[in-house]
Parts: C-alpha cells; structure tokens; sequence
C-alpha cells in the first residue's frame, strides 16, 4: 500500500521559505498520504488521494499548507458562489459610476 503513495518532489513544491514538513498531516517524508478529511460544508468524509495532491502542489503550485477542506461538490458550489459574488460587485460598481454621472 505505502509503496503505491506518489514520491513527493522537493524542488517542485511551493515552500513559501518555511520547512514545516513534519507538522503537515498529508505528507509523510518522501510520500503524499491518502489524507482523510471531513467536508467543512456538508460534513461528508472524504479521502484527498496523494495523486491529487502532488498535482495540486507541483503541478498547480499550490503551496504545501493549502490543503483540501471541502469534497468536490462542494467546491464546485463555492466556485460558483464566488463567481456570482464577483458578478453582483460588478453590477453594483458599473450601477455607482451611472449614477455618479447622471
Ligand atoms: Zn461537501
């Protein structure tokens, strides 16, 4: 089992120049663990595979401390959230300047 766990590399992953590796709960040495987490929106238990972290941090850049905390869907709700957030501000900005002209 461990020794299908994806080797982590070092020169890839964002350091952010602290060296806290052995406090992070999804890095074991020179592996990613399968990091069991509880969805911070609906609850559901969730397993973050080393795969996915090592695209996350090396491919993505992420940086070693930013780890999973909601499932996929739940991203994918927040996203969404986010992006009609940003719209609503928009309007609302585009509404001020109109009515700083009229
Ligand atoms: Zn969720």
């Amino acid at each position: 089992m461990a020794r299908e766990l994806p080797p982590i590399d070092y020169t890839k992953i964002n350091l952010c120049g602290v060296m806290p590796f052995r406090d992070a709960p999804t890095l074991a040495g020179k592996y990613y663990l399968n990091y069991p987490f509880t969805c911070i929106d609906c609850g559901s238990r969730q397993i973050w595979t080393g795969a996915q972290q090592k695209w996350w941090h090396e491919e993505l850049g992420a940086v070693w401390e930013r780890i999973a905390i909601r499932c996929r869907e739940c991203r994918r709700k927040e996203r969404a959230r986010r992006d009609e957030a940003r719209k609503d501000y928009q309007e609302g900005m585009l509404r001020k300047k109109q009515g700083k002209q009229v």
